[in-house]
């Protein structure tokens, strides 16, 4: 028996069933360790000059819906009106002129803008102008090199698409999910596949440079003909690309309340490995058709063209200012969220005061860790760049669990790249564990 042999698992930790829980990795330390005792050091960041050749993002959570989704696990509202919109547009211009007011943002220029939700695109037009030219009076976006726009298809007029279109938005992305009417309905989306169609053909005719689709794969009755139907449809409509999630059941979803009043652990979904196995499917159809893979959840029809920047940019520790209910920023090392309901972030805003809630400073150890895990997801990341970066060669520092990913199949570390196989891709997320401190193992993402 050799010593990886004796020391490695034989196998990945079991995980077949979909249980309760947050399975995506979207940040590191865990949420959980983020404490509103270090907020004062997000608001210290913000006196500091900006550090040279660091892109500076926006993103503003616009936290309403038309229903919720049964799978939802955002701060998202379905009963406000248009006075609360209203109140809420005010509040995000005053919260953005805050950050203007500090030497920090003063004066920047935003690299990158990101519109997520909640639906941004339940706000009329009218709303999304006002709220727009404000924005780009405080940080002006004239050499934004990408503005992403969520919307909901049911909410697409072309009256709204061209408004958004003239924002400047780049990347319109449709949160189409399914293209079935009665999976769509089962799971609780607001909208219906005629409304894809026709939200599709309007944003196709008014040239946006870049138009994604979301999918996700194991829906509540959700069958391999349906997804294989799917499938075939996104692949007719010629996206730029392809954003595919799997089905997780986080615990403030009302799939999970329903399954915690029926007394079951096992959600109503597909298990972990048919979801992996229909989007590999996926990844190889899109393949077939000219896609490239070029993440554990994205295809891109023209992989010189088509970049997800705010997603680079912020694997990469841009800073970005986060405006907006339970929203999550970034300050020169400083993470940071808003407070997560409405009235408390409103009402701190209309006090003078800063809405965040909770925040962290990395070590520089946590920092590495974090862009490390995420730039895996791209399925492949350069030793190179963390040496230059941190100071720190990635094969020694995660030594044993590379030689675990390595025992298990899953990838290894050729010609300075540490690569994923597609095996490895489609779990990435539960993988990552493997790299994190002990005490932030099994810690939860909430
Ligand atoms: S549209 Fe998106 S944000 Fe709104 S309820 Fe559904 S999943 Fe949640």
């Amino acid at each position: 028996m050799t010593t990886s042999e004796a020391l490695s698992p034989a196998a990945p930790p079991i995980e077949r069933q979909t249980t309760a829980g947050n399975y995506f990795v979207s940040n590191y330390p865990p949420f959980s360790f983020w404490k509103p005792e270090f907020v004062p050091e997000a608001r210290a960041a913000l006196q500091r000059p900006p550090a040279a050749g660091t892109p500076l993002g926006v993103y503003l959570h616009i936290p309403f819906c038309r229903k919720r989704c049964h799978f939802c696990y955002f701060k998202v509202y379905t009963d406000k009106d248009s006075a609360a919109i209203g109140g809420y547009i005010d509040a995000a211009l005053q919260e953005l002129a805050l950050y203007a007011s500090q030497p920090m943002i003063g004066g920047r220029k935003a690299n990158f803008v990101y519109f997520g939700g909640g639906t941004p695109s339940y706000l009329s037009a009218d709303q999304l102008r006002r709220l727009t030219d404000g924005m780009k009076r405080l940080i002006p976006w004239d050499e934004a090199a990408e503005v992403t726009f969520e919307c909901e298809p049911g909410t697409l007029t072309s009256h709204k698409l061209k408004a958004i279109r003239d924002l400047g938005v780049t990347r319109l992305s449709l949160g189409v999910e399914n293209f079935d009417d009665h999976i769509l309905e089962i799971n609780g989306r607001a909208h219906h596949s005629k409304e894809i169609a026709r939200a599709y053909e309007y944003a196709r005719e008014l040239a946006f440079p870049q138009i994604n689709i979301d999918l996700i794969a194991g829906m509540v009755e959700e069958t391999e003909a349906n997804w294989r139907e799917c499938v075939r449809k996104v692949i007719a409509m010629s996206p730029d690309s392809v954003t595919i999630y799997q089905m997780e059941i986080p615990y403030n979803t009302t799939i999970y309340k329903e399954m915690k009043a029926a007394g079951k652990l096992v959600a109503p979904v597909a298990d972990w490995e048919t979801k992996r196995a229909w989007v590999a499917e996926a990844f190889a159809e899109l393949e077939s058709a000219g896609y490239t893979v070029g993440s554990a959840y994205t295809a891109v029809k023209n992989k010189e063209k088509t970049r997800f920047l705010y997603r680079d940019r912020l694997w990469a520790g841009a800073d970005l200012v986060s405006l907006g209910v339970a929203s999550f920023g970034h300050l020169q090392g400083t993470h940071y969220q808003n407070h997560h309901d409405f009235e408390p972030y409103v009402n701190a805003i209309k006090a003078g005061q800063w809405p965040m809630h909770r925040a962290l400073t990395p070590t520089a150890d946590e920092r590495l860790i974090r862009e490390f895990i995420l730039q895996l997801k791209l399925g492949q990341t350069r030793c190179d760049y963390f040496l230059e970066k941190f100071g720190v060669d990635v094969r020694q520092r995660f030594a044993q669990p590379l030689r675990l990913l390595g025992d298990w199949g899953f990838g290894g570390v050729e010609d300075g790249v540490v690569r994923l196989n597609r095996d490895g891709l489609l779990q990435v997320d539960r993988l990552l564990h493997e790299f994190f401190l002990p005490e932030h193992k099994n810690a939860r993402y909430a």
